[in-house]
């Protein structure tokens, strides 16, 4: 047939999410590279190939904003007191440095595999992955610079995750500090070298091997290419990561974010995560790393500061000044003991939000979505502490929810509040920090979605307004059932394509390298 609508596929779900609240009695239709066309009435459907998803929602994509894809090795080994003081952040750096010396670029591809499986299945089509294994363990440079960095590409592609490789520049221990030898992997000494290494990567994701056929195998020389039909350009792309002020000194920092902004690419940076961070910048520049960020110039619209827990009133200022997003990691923060993120602050001011989950000691972005707001309930003791209702939001600052006849939500839409707030940091907010073109259903936007079953124990009875409360506070990966990337099924029925194969690989690596 040469009837272009027969190239369409019509997805057609009992309920499809939409800013106003879920609809039914629609579909959304992708044409065949992997873009939404429209979402109308199922009445209006004609000769689209219809697939059919009774009892299902349809959902837009979620971003995972923060990752560091190697860490899933370390999940469920350093649950335990290291010392005889007290354990903390940085007892459990020594813990995951270990194992980072002992990676092999293999190792890294199945590790990688395995976070970005375990993300795909928890509904998440675009990862931010903050990488800063550069070299072999003793610390001298591979033949290819980029290579670790391209197994990570690869991995993402083949599990089908669109990824925004943001390369990270680390030059130093710290302010005064002795060098660390099991940092060897991470260290450019200067701007220089980073932006040459930088640059090679990116002519290399900008010209893909376009391959016939899938990209379930592909080769380490083939790691550009992000979806089988060669189409990097929305599927892997790169951003710079100055790790934090502790690890990059001032001059080197303008220097990247200097070309960050000439070459227009997103900038991720570690910022105030812990109080030892932040003494550690005043003592070497006579300001706290939001002031010195604020003062050298160096905030923009393009800067997503990672944690950002510990600050003071006037830093929540400088971001809301310069159009900065925050990313907030929750469950990993919780883990390592970082603090709670003062998100209505953020809120208030009308600066976004978005989610990493970090250290994978679990991968589930709903959890961060409600730990978000849990955190704040804990300390305040009190409730729906982010409301987007709320008077003191500053007008224009975030999305108002409108109401929309269609919507099966109630007349007002009040019960979403706090769980759209948090929904949109999953998704819309992800999408702006790392650049992805998903975190929306709209003409245009890649068709990313996933589904969630009505029927599951965790959500059933929610079917209007309390749907998306329901899923954001209640939900497990178990209601996750088809997760949809640029048109294509890379999860069914709860199971990812690849997922016997990049399971029993991640186990072997795993008795590798702990037994
Ligand atoms: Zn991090």
């Amino acid at each position: 047939m040469t009837d272009a609508s027969s190239q369409l596929i019509a997805w057609v779900p009992e309920l499809i999410y939409q800013p106003s609240g879920f609809e039914f009695g629609r579909a959304l239709i992708s044409d065949a590279a992997g873009n939404i066309v429209r979402i109308e009435s199922v009445d209006q459907l004609s000769s689209e190939r219809r697939i059919n998803l009774p009892r299902r929602a349809l959902l837009p994509g979620m971003v995972n904003a923060h990752s560091h894809a190697f860490q899933r090795v370390l999940r469920g080994r350093t649950e335990y007191r290291t010392t005889n003081q007290r354990d903390s952040f940085w007892t459990w750096r020594e813990l995951m440095y270990s194992a980072a010396t002992r990676l092999t670029p293999e190792d890294i591809y199945d590790a990688a595999r395995m976070a970005f499986l375990e993300m795909a299945l928890g509904g998440i089509t675009a990862v931010g992955e903050f990488h800063y294994l550069h070299h072999a363990p003793d610390g001298s440079p591979y033949d290819d610079p980029n290579l670790l960095a391209k197994e990570v590409i690869r991995a993402a592609g083949d599990v089908g995750l669109r990824i925004a490789l943001l390369r990270v520049a680390y030059a130093r221990s710290g302010f005064q500090t002795e060098a660390n030898p099991r940092q060897a992997r991470f260290i450019e000494t200067n701007a220089e070298l980073y932006i040459r290494n930088l640059e090679a990567l990116a002519a290399s994701v900008r010209s893909p091997t376009v391959r016939e056929g899938n990209a379930r195998h592909s080769s380490p020389e083939e790691a550009v290419v992000a979806l089988p039909d060669g189409r990097a350009s929305d599927t892997a792309w790169i951003g710079i990561a100055p790790h934090s002020v502790r690890a990059v000194p001032l001059d080197y920092l303008k220097e990247v974010i200097g070309y960050a902004a000439a070459n227009d690419l997103k900038i991720h940076m570690h910022v105030a995560e812990q109080p030892a961070e932040v003494s550690a910048c005043v003592e070497e520049y006579g300001r706290t790393p939001i002031a010195l960020l604020q003062t050298e110039g160096l905030l923009n619209q393009q800067f997503t500061a990672v944690h950002a827990i510990h600050v003071a009133p006037k830093a929540v200022a400088a971001f809301a000044e310069t159009g900065a997003i925050v990313c907030a990691c929750p469950t990993t923060e919780r883990n390592l003991g970082d603090g709670v993120i003062p998100a209505d602050e953020y809120l208030k001011h009308g600066v976004p939000i978005c989610l990493g989950t970090d250290s994978h000691a679990q991968i589930d972005l709903l959890e961060d979505a409600r730990e978000l707001e849990y955190h704040l309930r804990l300390q305040k003791l009190e409730r729906a502490v982010l409301s987007i209702r709320s008077p003191t939001v500053r007008v224009g600052s975030t999305r108002q929810p409108s109401v929309d006849k269609t919507a099966v939500a109630l007349p007002d839409g009040q019960a979403a509040d706090t769980a759209q707030y948090l929904f949109d940091c999953a998704t819309v907010n992800g999408a702006r920090s790392i650049g992805a073109p998903n975190g929306t259903l709209a003409p245009g936007k890649p068709a990313d979605f996933f589904t969630v079953d009505l029927n599951d124990p965790a959500i059933a009875g929610a079917s209007g307004d309390d749907l998306l409360p329901a899923i954001v506070f209640s939900a497990s990966r178990a209601a996750i059932r088809e997760v949809v990337i640029a048109g294509k099924p890379m999860v069914s029925e709860g199971r990812h394509l690849l997922q016997e194969e990049v399971v029993e690989r991640f186990n072997e690596l795993q008795k590798k390298l702990w037994t």
